[in-house]
């Protein structure tokens, strides 16, 4: 196991519903090490930017319109394998398929509006997370 970084998101959905305190909770209990965070109310630019893997998914529009409905909470998280593992607590993107005990079975209201996002690959994490924090946001490691 390697110590990892990751992009976790409460979005707008999570936020709205005051379950953010919560999904912080079970961050801390997994263990994993908060590094950085912070609220933001994307634009639709910024939504655009971050989904841009998904612009030619049906339902691309739709999501960066979510995105953009409320404020999200942004963080970077560290720990060994945290990216498979933040996933892991996450649950399926379905919320109707995600297993009991995750995030998503708890807390999501759709697959769209599903309360959490997480980075799904090193390369990804690499990417997202300069997308949303500069290097002076981020704990030293
Ligand atoms: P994730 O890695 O589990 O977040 O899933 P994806 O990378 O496949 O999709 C990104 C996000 O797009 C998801 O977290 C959902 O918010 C949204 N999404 C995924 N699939 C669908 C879908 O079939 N319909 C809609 N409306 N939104 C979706």
């Amino acid at each position: 196991m390697s110590v990892q970084r990751t992009l976790a998101i409460v979005k707008p959905d999570a936020v709205a519903k005051r379950v953010a305190g919560k999904i912080i909770t079970r961050i801390e209990d997994a263990g994993f090490t908060i590094v950085a965070a912070k609220l933001l109310h994307m634009s639709l630019a910024e939504a655009r930017g971050f989904y841009n893997v998904h612009r030619g998914r049906p339902f691309y529009q739709s999501l960066c319109a979510f995105m953009t409905e409320g404020p999200c909470l942004l963080m970077v998280l560290e720990g060994d394998d945290v990216i498979a593992r933040w996933r892991d607590l996450m649950g399926a993107t379905d919320p109707a398929k995600a297993a009991a005990g995750t995030i998503r079975r708890e807390f999501a209201s759709s697959i769209e509006a599903n309360a959490v996002h997480g980075s799904d690959s090193p390369e990804s994490a690499a990417v997202e997370i300069p997308y949303f924090f500069s290097s002076l946001e981020l704990c030293p490691r």
